[in-house]
């Protein structure tokens, strides 16, 4: 019944709830990144509001995005809820399918938030002053950036590192060591710091050089016996960038250059920012002595991204494109293609060819052939034992899930580690310890002493009765969350 009240409201009343809505996004807005509401909140609201039960009802246009914003804003939400509305109220999520056609919804979160549709002026040519700056030929790609870069857990700390730098070259982290497999950013957080430093202060000089360029030039330079031109190249440059450093693996006497030249940026502290596909200590026939230098550097890794992640690249590399996909298809794809953002874009590119040339909107065939031709899934859709084989090798780790778990139910992940005996505290832990048990095969020695060193007993006891709550005809929710919390580890 509730599904149908909107139309029926008084337009005070719309008008209200609207306006509590642009209140609550703006108050969640400074915990969270606008990207990420964009992507996960934009066909929300709330749909009513019930004094005597005390609750706020918020409708999403379908269950993915239910799950999707109680997975990632619950906590923030219910804030925002008691500071605004009433400290009383609770939250109470529901599926609201007239959403799925509430573009407006979109749009109005694009302005609550200052969102722009048409991409930020990219920095002009001419605006790289310096000749220095291509004087290897080499120029910023104005498409790598930072407002088109998603930060996520799997690369806050190179992101957070990478734009410090950009903004206080040859002070803050230098020099910085960023490393991580191929095709999840590096090239992009680079060639951003570049773009950045170039157009906070057209005086400064950033060069960027794929080190196998730099090889190529040292070995011309030592030819040509031009080896104090080169160095003297390098003495206007404030940030010198070297993408790939693994590939002077061997080159001994490029080594030795570069060892110089590091030297001297050092001492003049100018910046220096390098990246690799692994840590310092990992890499293979290059000098110890250049290795040791690295290991001292500020180190900062890049994973792969997680699910939302994944999906927000997606929608940003549709909005720059002004394109735009299904966003169950485009989480499917996302599902499919996990380590390898590059390949991810390829999959998006190959779907908006299809769509191109074919006239219609993408279907999951299409995404179901594309994963095929990139030979994702054999074309096949999983099967249960593909899936389950999937889950396994899944790198999820336990302290993940605790910490989604904790923020589903709005609680913190102390007070699932205390000895809190409150109703809801005590579900979560019991829910998690079963999953530690079934999922992360935990002994139960270790599940008690991850919650707050409880005695194997007590997880015994935990995960019996959870056991049965989850049988039990009454427990709807809990099981509805249950296959929830279920789903993220098998993702
Ligand atoms: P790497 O240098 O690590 O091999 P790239 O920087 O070339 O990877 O990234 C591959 C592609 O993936 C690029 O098109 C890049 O824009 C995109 N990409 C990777 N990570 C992100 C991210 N977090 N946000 C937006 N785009 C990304
Ligand atoms: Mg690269």
């Amino acid at each position: 019944m509730l599904l149908d009240l909107p139309e029926q409201f008084t337009p005070e009343k719309k008008a209200y709830l609207t306006d509590l809505r642009t209140k609550i996004i703006l108050h969640i807005s400074v915990q969270h990144d606008h990207k990420k509401l964009i992507t996960f909140l934009p066909k929300a609201g709330i749909i009513n509001i019930e004094d005597t039960e005390k609750k706020v009802y918020l409708g999403f246009a379908n269950e993915f995005a239910l799950t999707q914003a109680k997975k990632l804003f619950n906590k923030s939400l219910k804030e925002a809820i008691h500071e605004l509305y009433n400290p009383q109220f609770d939250l109470e999520y529901l599926i609201y399918p007239p959403f799925s056609n509430g573009s407006q919804l979109l749009i109005d979160l694009k302005k609550i938030l200052n969102i722009k549709d048409t991409p930020p002026k990219e920095p002009v040519e001419k605006e790289i002053k310096s000749e220095l700056s291509s004087y290897f030929g080499i120029l910023f790609d104005p498409n790598f950036r930072f407002d088109n870069f998603i930060a996520g857990a799997n690369n806050q700390f190179a992101y957070e590192a990478a734009k410090a730098v950009a903004e206080n070259p040859g002070t803050a982290y230098n020099p910085l060591f960023i490393y991580g497999n191929v095709g999840l950013g590096k090239t992009h957080l680079m060639q951003a710091i570049g773009n950045e430093i170039t157009l906070n202060d057209a005086k400064k000089v950033a060069i960027y050089l794929p080190a196998t360029k730099l090889v190529e030039e040292i070995v011309q330079a030592l030819r040509q016996n031009k080896m104090n031109t080169l160095m003297r190249k390098f003495d206007d440059v404030d940030a010198l960038l070297i993408d790939d450093i693994q590939f002077l693996a061997d080159k001994d006497k490029t080594q030795e250059v570069f060892h110089n030249i590091f030297n001297d940026f050092h001492m003049k502290k100018k910046q220096v920012i390098i990246s690799s596909d692994r840590p310092p200590k990992e890499l293979l026939h290059i000098e110890p002595r250049l290795k040791s230098r690295f290991s001292l550097w500020l180190v900062a890794d890049i994973h792969a991204p997680d699910l939302e992640t994944r999906i927000a690249i997606l929608e940003a590399k549709l909005d720059a494109k002004q394109e735009s996909i299904d966003f169950e298809l485009l989480s499917l794809l996302a599902q499919h293609i996990k380590t390898n953002v590059r390949e991810l874009e390829g999959a998006l590119n190959i779907l908006l060819t299809r769509k191109k040339l074919s006239g219609r909107e993408v279907s999951e065939d299409d995404v179901y052939a594309c994963l095929q031709t990139l030979g994702y899934t054999g074309g096949n859709r999983l099967s249960t034992e593909e899936v389950s084989s999937q889950n396994k090798k899944s790198e999820q780790s336990f302290d993940t899930i605790v910490e989604m778990v904790a923020n589903y139910y709005a609680l913190s992940v102390a007070e699932l580690k205390s000895s809190s005996r409150k109703q809801e505290v005590s579900t979560a832990r019991q829910v998690l310890m079963l999953l530690a048990k079934k999922y992360f095969k935990r002994t139960l020695e270790k599940i008690g002493e991850y919650f707050g060193g409880k005695n194997h007993a007590t997880a015994i006891y935990a995960i019996s009765n959870i056991e049965k709550k989850l049988k039990s005809p009454t427990e709807e929710t809990l099981q509805h969350d249950y296959q929830v919390f279920v789903e993220w580890i098998e993702q």
